[in-house]
């Protein structure tokens, strides 16, 4: 049978953990990189005459992103009991939802490859903690368990089975990192296992409607991994299918390093887990005000951000998305674009092509560039007055990223101001062309889809000897009346 027999079909459960100071139940601090166990207390350990309290912070910010992702919030919902044994959850069950989620239902929209946009609906979107960890690699034949992430709060997000192609999964997994960054509401570290999802994969015959057998990919921490271990799992199931084999429902894991999914366990039934109400913890009830108070001080979000910057900067659909994919990029851009005179097109450019590339190179993210907004600003405006040529901007711009000096000081201390005294560069052109007999005959001789070619060589010669400093556009006029005379 061919590809195009099967559709694929997959939903995502993404872990996001809360940027709170306290974990969900307990006042216990959730700072990533302790040592282990010093931040786990006698509520994460679940030890005997304790009681959890509910953490306040942690469900404005499940508000937050259900009423950013226009879901239903409820105005009353339940923590519950999730039974399970395993070296890392000390209490022996887990505090999360189950029949009665904080965030019901909503919707994503992501872009599609040929530029088409997609809705991916939400089934839900839980709180829950977080369990420790087993240590692997810090003892010889021993693990070792750390509990400070015991208790940390998570919203555990649900996607129904909308995506249909690994790419689709990981731009929705992206589009929700945007938006989690924008609300402020987690760091978004996938490194730190601040966000990290869970990959239902199955496959279908193409045309049916019901859903196929699927399994469970567990806790991928990157993007890419995500994309890979997604692919790798449908090859896996058609060649099963292609053969006439059934598909086991289990839990599976990813190791990049072989790029292969293996079985984890059998895939276990909610009935499994004996979830039961948790008689420790009150229903949580909200009450319409607070919803209504946290609707209001939304940020503005990435779509609209994303629309505002195609309509009011006049950037291309790309350029508005790219920048609007990073509540801090935006800002950045939007505050470069005010300091240089509402110059956009060319803030946009610098900020993707130089600086994005000189932070990837030093590892930096926007929030550590050397060089701020305004500064960056000071630069574009000596490009748009035509004080300097693009090119010269390139040095100032690596001037500035190795100093504090603004641009017009490293304009005047390196003499890189535009040469626009025609007197001067008419000789250099003329020059140029006295020196290359035989390019300019050749440049007579050649037809006008051909000059085009021909005259940037004598455009590179004269602007090497101007030392990047003529304006190009200059050089080209001239050069073009001296050799069609
Ligand atoms: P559980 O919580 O037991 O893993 P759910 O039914 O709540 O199961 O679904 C969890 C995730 O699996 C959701 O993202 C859902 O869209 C997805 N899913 C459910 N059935 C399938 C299927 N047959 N193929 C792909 N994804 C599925
Ligand atoms: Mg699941």
């Amino acid at each position: 049978m061919r590809q195009g027999q099967w559709e694929t079909v997959i939903g995502l459960e993404i872990h996001v953990q809360l940027a709170t100071r306290s974990k969900l139940f307990s006042g216990a601090p959730t700072a990533f990189g302790a040592e282990p166990n010093v931040q786990a207390c006698a509520i994460d350990l679940g030890l005997p005459g304790v009681l959890p309290t509910i953490n306040g912070e942690a469900v404005k910010m499940a508000v937050k992103f259900g009423l950013a992702a226009g879901a239903t919030i409820a105005r009353h919902s339940v923590f519950a009991r999730k039974n399970y044994f395993y070296p890392d959850l000390p209490k022996g069950y887990q505090i999360s939802q189950y029949e009665l989620p904080i965030v019901s239902g909503g919707g994503i929209e992501i872009e599609l490859d040929d530029g088409a946009r997609k809705r991916i609906n939400l089934i839900r979107a839980h709180l829950e903690e977080d369990a420790g960890k087993s240590v692997h690699d810090a003892f010889q034949a021993m693990s070792g368990i750390d509990l400070n992430r015991a208790g940390t709060p998570l919203i555990e997000i649900v996607t129904a089975p909308d995506l249909r192609s690994a790419r689709e999964a990981v731009a929705c997994m992206r589009k929700v990192h945007t938006l989690i960054r924008y609300l402020g509401i987690s760091d978004g570290n996938m490194q730190e296992g601040s966000f990290r999802c869970d990959a239902n994969v199955s496959l279908r015959p193409a045309g049916s409607t019901t859903l196929g057998t699927r399994t469970e990919t567990k806790n991928l921490n990157s993007f890419r991994f995500t994309e890979l271990a997604i692919e790798h799992e449908i090859e896996r199931q058609r060649e099963l299918l292609e053969v006439g084999q059934a598909i086991t429902q289990e839990t599976r894991l990813y190791d990049p390093e072989r790029n292969e999914t293996r079985p984890m366990r059998s895939k276990e039934e909610a009935n499994d887990y004996r979830y039961f109400p948790d008689p420790d913890l009150l229903p949580l009830e909200l009450d319409p005000e607070t919803i209504e108070t946290i609707r209001r001080d939304l940020p503005e979000l990435p779509d609209a951000r994303c629309g505002r910057f195609l309509r009011d900067y006049g950037l291309s659909p790309a350029d508005s998305q790219q920048l609007a994919g990073a509540r801090e990029l935006a800002d950045y851009f939007e505050a470069a674009v005010a300091a240089a005179s509402g110059e956009a097109k060319l803030a946009a450019n610098w900020i993707m092509g130089e600086l994005t590339a000189a932070l990837n190179r030093n590892n930096l993210g926007i929030g550590q560039c050397p060089i701020d907004a305004a500064r960056l600003a000071g630069l574009i405006l000596r490009i748009r007055d035509r004080t300097i040529t693009g090119k010269a901007g390139k040095e100032v711009f690596d001037a500035m990223w190795e100093s504090d000096l603004e641009a017009d000081a490293i304009i005047e201390s390196r003499g890189l101001r535009q040469v626009t005294d025609t007197g001067e560069i008419a000789a250099m052109v003329a020059e140029t062309v006295a020196a290359n007999p035989a390019q300019a005959e050749q440049y007579r001789n050649s037809p006008a889809e051909k000059r085009v070619k021909l005259i940037g060589y004598f455009v590179g010669q004269v602007m090497k000897k101007s030392r990047g400093k003529a304006d190009p556009q200059q050089v080209n006029d001239l050069l073009r009346s001296l050799l069609e005379k």
